[in-house]
């Protein structure tokens, strides 16, 4: 057992000072005092000068790599554990992304079982940007109903150039595959959307819903920030009730392009009224992140980082006036309810003991707890 005394608790609402108290990997008590434990049992973890926060959820990563748009030179490295660790990430959903042909999802499934023994939880889509989608069961639907870290599909493209193009009843199917999928294994059957640079934008996702009975919160639509236009778009996706992610991993380059930084995107849509139970940032970590001008060639490549989640929640507290509570939600609470991980993103008894302690004065990452073992 491990007791954080007299913790400065944000659950991430900010409860106030409470002794939080973990054992088998969760939460089992959180008290404003508890006394009368046997101390020989205990561990007792000292948080003078921080704050307990749920671990980050980390709903976009490229745990096996990615890229590879300028050849095979520029594929990016696999994820290291220690960057989760760095970065206070708990849990993360790994993904496929461009290449769907030297990147399997058996290999994605292998690094995901690989970051779970060195500690953390991970979760899969099945699928990857393309359609006709890759599968292991050769069913999106079996796929997630029989493999129990699929959680979902994606990340599929639209409105991207390295797309396959695909139209609204071929995305409907793949979304109702994806649902059924999930409703069969108690699920949420995710539809992880990557939004390209294109002037659809969302369009193709408005044209399911209006043409199908499929739910608009069964889309979770990512890279919302790529550009001012294509934030506008979000905001309107979700004031008819979507949900919309921001990328923190981002470059110089890529933010004189136009891209609008995570942090300054997700304080921008709770000025403009949306909830912050809709807004989510991940890292897209490990993915390239590839700079075309405007001919379309490829003239500067950099690797996503998983410790841009983490910095990007700091910098909208610090820099764009978001609330600690609102920040910390769309790196915790928000993607594990819209993933549907019940047990994942808030600190609750019953849930993991996935926390972090951050100082109190600029939020830096103390210590990482990933289902009650500290990450080091
Ligand atoms: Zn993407």
């Amino acid at each position: 057992m491990k007791l954080f005394k007299q913790a400065n608790v944000y659950a991430p609402e900010h409860i106030g000072v409470k002794d939080v108290l973990i054992s088998g990997g969760k939460i089992i008590a959180i008290k404003d005092k508890i006394g009368s434990l046997d101390e020989s049992l205990v561990e007792f973890i000292d948080t003078e000068g921080k704050i307990l926060v749920p671990g980050f959820v980390d709903s976009l990563v490229h745990i096996t790599g990615g890229g590879g748009e300028g050849g095979y030179a520029t594929r990016t490295p696999e994820m290291e554990i220690q960057d989760a660790i760095l970065g206070g990430v708990t849990t993360v959903i790994g993904v496929l992304g461009t290449d769907s042909i030297t990147r399997s999802l058996e290999n994605l499934l292998a690094k995901s079982h690989a970051l779970e023994e060195q500690g953390i939880s991970v979760y899969c889509y099945t699928g990857s940007y393309h359609f006709p989608v890759v599968t292991i069961t050769g069913s999106v639907t079996k796929d997630i109903m029989m493999i129990e870290k699929f959680i979902g599909i994606g990340e599929v493209a639209i409105s991207d150039h390295r797309s396959s193009q695909l139209n609204a009843q071929e995305l409907s199917r793949l979304a109702s595959e994806a649902r059924i999928g999930g409703m069969l294994s108690g699920k949420k059957g995710v539809v992880s959307i990557h939004v390209g640079d294109e002037s659809e934008e969302l369009s193709l996702l408005h044209q399911v819903v209006e043409q199908s009975d499929i739910p608009i919160t069964q889309f979770y639509p990512t890279h919302i920030n790529r550009n001012r236009s294509l934030l506008n778009a979000g905001i309107e996706f979700a004031k008819q009730g979507g949900f919309i992610d921001f990328t923190t991993s981002t470059t110089e380059q890529i933010l004189a392009q136009g891209e609008v930084c995570a942090a300054k995107a997700l304080a921008e849509c709770l000025n403009a009224g949306i909830t912050i139970n809709q807004l989510t940032m991940s890292s897209d970590g490990n993915a390239s992140l590839p700079v075309f001008d405007l001919q379309g060639n490829l003239i500067d490549l950099q690797v996503g980082r998983v410790t841009s989640l983490h910095q990007s929640m700091v910098k909208a507290v610090l820099q764009y006036g978001v609330s600690i509570e609102d920040a910390l939600t769309s790196i915790t609470k928000s993607p594990a309810n819209i993933l549907g991980l019940n047990h994942k993103g808030r600190i609750q008894v019953n849930r993991d003991a996935d926390l972090n302690l951050l100082s109190e004065d600029n939020l830096n990452v103390c210590s990482v707890y990933a289902k009650g073992e500290i990450l080091t």
